[in-house]
């Protein structure tokens, strides 16, 4: 099947480049679950930031989610002999590659360890360059872009489209929003790593600039939270971990159903 690709929104580059990066994160258990199955992982220096939120039973979960970072993390920044970023190098074929890696060391782990049977995790990751970012995606957590607009305007813009079955059934008109909020199915994803041998990603293109903020985070942040509150704390002027901690407080006193974690890259001049 194709993969639905999105390149640049076709707007005019600006002519300041974005040099570079700065990133924090934060990921808590939240209030109602005994263990934490998220998981996330970055470098700065190689431009690589992931997310993960990992299912399944006992531990299983947990080893998804972390293998998924950690083998994406190890594949995305260690090109031996390549000094370049993988932004800059062919990245939605080194993406697909590093995902689809990461798919097969959870699936063949689950095939041996019957403990681990069905155990999976989603995905969402950006990869940055001086002028453009790589999103790409499996699963319902998400990546969103806070860009400045005029004040009538949301800068919150949510870039990656959830494989969940409610969110599949609103973009096809078949549910509302709210309806898909209260669905026993909610929790139903339709793509994860590590469940099928072999998964493919959504993959993102888009022009950065001085000042977008990007934030990855899984449902526990999103279910709790609307897009206008998440876009009113990410506005305010604080540090990035100072927003992290903002953001996954708000979630936890909102309910905190779910792991929460999330992750802020900002793009500097
Ligand atoms: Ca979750």
């Amino acid at each position: 099947m194709a993969n639905p690709c999105k390149l640049g929104c076709g707007r005019v580059l600006l002519s300041t480049a974005v040099v570079h990066y700065a990133a924090a994160a934060l990921s808590d258990r939240g209030r109602k679950r005994p263990s934490n199955e998220d998981a996330f992982g970055f470098s700065v220096e190689h431009g690589v930031y992931v997310v993960c939120d990992g299912m399944g039973g006992a531990a299983a979960g947990e080893i998804a989610s972390s293998l998924a970072v950690d083998e994406v993390l190890r594949l995305l920044t260690s090109r031996a002999g390549d000094e370049a970023a993988p932004l800059e190098q062919a990245p939605k074929e080194v993406v697909e590659q590093a995902i689809c890696a990461a798919n097969e060391a959870i699936y063949f782990r689950a095939q041996r360890n019957p403990q681990l049977s069905g155990m999976g995790t989603t995905l969402v990751g950006l990869l940055t360059g001086e002028r453009r970012v790589l999103v790409f995606n499996v699963g319902d957590s998400r990546c969103y872009r806070l860009r400045d607009r005029r004040p009538d305007q949301s800068g919150l813009e949510q870039i990656t489209l959830d494989h969940s079955l409610v969110e599949e059934q609103v973009r096809i008109g078949r549910m509302t929003p709210a309806e898909a909020l209260r669905s026993p199915l909610r929790n139903v994803i339709t793509r994860a790593l590590g469940t099928q041998s072999c998964v493919t990603p959504d993959l993102f293109e888009l022009e950065a600039e001085p000042g977008d903020l990007f934030l990855l985070c899984s449902d526990g942040l999103t279910r709790e939270l609307s897009d206008p509150l998440i876009e009113s704390l990410l506005g305010l002027d604080l540090p990035l971990d100072g927003l992290c901690a903002r953001l996954v407080n708000a979630a936890k006193k909102a309910g905190g159903q779910d792991n929460i974690t999330c992750l802020l890259v900002r793009a500097e001049s």
